[in-house]
């Protein structure tokens, strides 16, 4: 499989399309996912092309997995959670859709479920989720 630079996360990184950006350097972006399953819900992808984990190199591996802890630990912080859930999905086959490669960072609630996928979020809660994570950090 080949990665298709006409991929959505590929258009945000050239500014083709918005996005709500919590944070980023040099190799990694962290934006807010636009149909949240939990409050926070944002996502971290390397700023160099690939898939996903399968073809990924160990340095964007590695660099994705650096923001990823900075930006779950100011989320455990901004929302006050309990817990993180970190999902990444592989191939259509594995729950992938949109074929650059990324990470989910949900913030968790005992008890409190998750909520279903593919409901577009009111963008001034993603907005105002994102500053709250952007202090933490
Ligand atoms: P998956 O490939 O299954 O990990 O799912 C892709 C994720 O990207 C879903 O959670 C979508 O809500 C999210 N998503 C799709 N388009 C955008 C976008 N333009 N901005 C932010 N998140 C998006």
């Amino acid at each position: 499989m080949s990665y298709d630079d006409q991929n959505i996360f590929a258009k945000i990184l050239r500014g083709e399309i918005p996005n709500v950006t919590v944070y980023e350097d040099a190799e990694t972006l962290c934006f807010m996912d636009i149909m949240p399953r939990a409050d926070g819900h944002c996502l971290v992808i390397p700023k160099t092309p690939c898939r996903n984990m399968l073809d990924a190199s160990p340095e964007q591996l590695a660099a994705c997995m650096k923001t990823v802890n900075k930006v779950a630990n100011a989320a455990m912080t901004a929302f006050n959670a309990d817990g993180i859930t970190l999902q990444q999905f592989n191939e259509a086959a594995g729950g992938q859709e949109v074929f650059h490669l990324h990470f989910h960072i949900l913030p968790r609630h005992e008890g409190v479920a998750t909520r279903p996928p593919g409901k577009m979020g009111d963008m001034d809660a993603i907005k105002s989720h994102a500053e709250a994570i952007k202090a933490a950090l």
